[in-house]
C-alpha cells in the first residue's frame, strides 16, 4: 500500500492512505539519503510504501518514494548531520509583520534564501493590517511590490480582524504548506483564523541538544478539512543557510540569478568586480538596495535575523 507520512515520533510513523485511513508504521532496514546523516530517515510529507503486519493494525514501511524537496534542521556543531523536518513541500509561508514586533527585511530575505536553497516556493503573509496608519500602508505597499516584483507573492491580512484570511485559506487548499514566523507576529492567531475547526496540538519539532546528540523528532502535519496539510515550524533559524557556499549565494536571489550570466567574469561575486551586471542593475535601481544589503550581510556571514 502507498501512503503519506503525516506524523513522525522517531520510531513510529503515522501513514495516511489516499482513502484517508491511518496506520502506525515502523521502519525495517536502512533508508539511505545522499550526503547527509539523519536521525530520522523518513519525515512528514514523505510518500512511502508499507505492508500491514499479519493480524495487526500496524505496518512496516518498505520503500521511500523520491522526494521533490525536503528541509532539514542541521546539528549546530556537526555539519552533515541533521534532522529532516519535512519533505515534499508545495510552499512555505512566512508570517511577518511591520507592526510590533516588526520583522526585519534581513530576516525575510534570509528566509527567502533558505526557501530558494531548499527549492520550496515561498510566499509572504504580512499580518496585523488593522494596526496600520496610511503611512504604514504606504510602506507595506512598497514592500509587497518589492517582493512581488522578484517573484514572491504577498498577502496583507489581519488575523485578528479576519481581513483577507480567505486569500490565505485558498492558498492552502490541497497543498502541503510549511508555515513559519518569528514569535509574536501572529502565526498562532493566523492558524486559528485559517482553521477554526482545528485545535493545533503541540507540533513543534524538538530542539537539538547542544551535545550534538538528537532528541526525539515530533513533527506532525495537520490535515486541513478542505484538503491539504499544514506544518507548523517554530522558525527557520536552524535551517541550513549556513551550508550555502558563499560563491553560490547569488543564485538564491532571483533578481541576481537572472542577471549574473551577464557579468564579465563567470566567477563574479557581485561585490566590486568590473563589468558586474548585478552592480549595474543596482546602480540603475533595478535591484533593491535592501535586498543587496541582505546579500552582502549573508555573504559576509553577518547575522540578519534580528
Ligand atoms: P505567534 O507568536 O506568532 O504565534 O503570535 P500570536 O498569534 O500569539 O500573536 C501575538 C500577539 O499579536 C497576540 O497578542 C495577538 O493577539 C496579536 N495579534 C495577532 N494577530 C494580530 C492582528 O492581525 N492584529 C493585531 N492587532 N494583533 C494581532
Ligand atoms: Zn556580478
Amino acid at each position: 500500500m502507498q501512503g503519506l507520512v503525516t506524523k513522525s515520533t522517531g520510531s513510529w510513523y503515522q501513514v495516511r492512505t489516499p482513502g484517508g485511513e491511518r496506520y502506525d508504521c515502523r521502519i525495517k532496514g536502512k533508508f539511505r539519503i545522499k550526503d547527509i546523516v539523519t536521525t530520522n530517515p523518513i519525515a512528514v510529507g514523505d510518500v512511502v510504501d508499507f505492508e500491514l503486519e499479519p493480524e495487526q493494525q500496524t505496518g512496516v514501511i518498505t520503500n521511500l518514494h523520491q522526494r521533490k524537496n525536503y528541509i532539514i534542521r542541521k546539528s549546530i556543531n556537526l555539519s552533515k548531520q541533521g534532522q529532516i523536518i519535512a519533505a515534499n513541500l508545495d510552499q512555505a509561508l512566512l508570517v511577518v509583520t511591520l507592526a510590533s514586533p516588526r520583522t526585519s527585511l534581513g530576516f525575510i530575505d534570509r528566509f527567502l534564501v533558505t526557501a530558494e536553497a531548499y527549492d520550496v516556493p515561498a510566499k509572504l503573509v504580512f499580518n496585523k493590517l488593522d494596526l496600520f496608519s496610511d503611512e504604514g500602508l504606504d510602506i507595506l505597499a512598497e514592500y509587497t511590490t518589492m517582493y512581488e516584483n522578484i517573484g514572491y507573492p504577498c498577502y496583507e491580512v489581519s488575523a485578528l480582524a479576519g481581513t483577507n484570511i480567505e486569500q490565505v485559506q485558498a492558498l492552502l487548499k490541497d497543498k502541503i504548506t510549511l508555515i513559519s514566523g518569528h514569535s509574536g507576529v501572529g502565526k498562532s492567531s493566523m492558524i486559528n483564523a485559517l482553521l477554526p475547526d482545528l485545535t493545533l496540538r503541540t507540533s513543534e519539532v524538538s530542539e537539538w541538544s547542544d551535545k550534538g546528540t538528537h532528541t526525539t523528532t515530533f513533527a506532525e502535519m495537520f490535515e486541513i478539512p478542505q484538503g491539504g496539510f499544514l506544518i507548523d515550524t517554530p522558525g527557520i533559524r536552524e535551517l541550513g543557510i549556513i551550508d550555502i557556499e558563499k560563491e553560490e549565494l547569488g543564485h538564491f536571489f532571483p533578481e541576481m540569478r537572472e542577471r549574473m550570466h551577464n557579468c564579465k567574469f563567470n566567477n563574479c561575486q557581485h561585490i566590486n568586480e568590473p563589468g558586474c551586471a548585478v552592480l549595474a542593475a543596482l546602480e540603475r535601481g533595478e535591484i533593491e538596495i535592501s535586498r543587496y544589503d541582505s546579500y552582502l550581510s549573508i555573504y559576509n556571514g553577518n547575522d540578519t535575523r534580528a
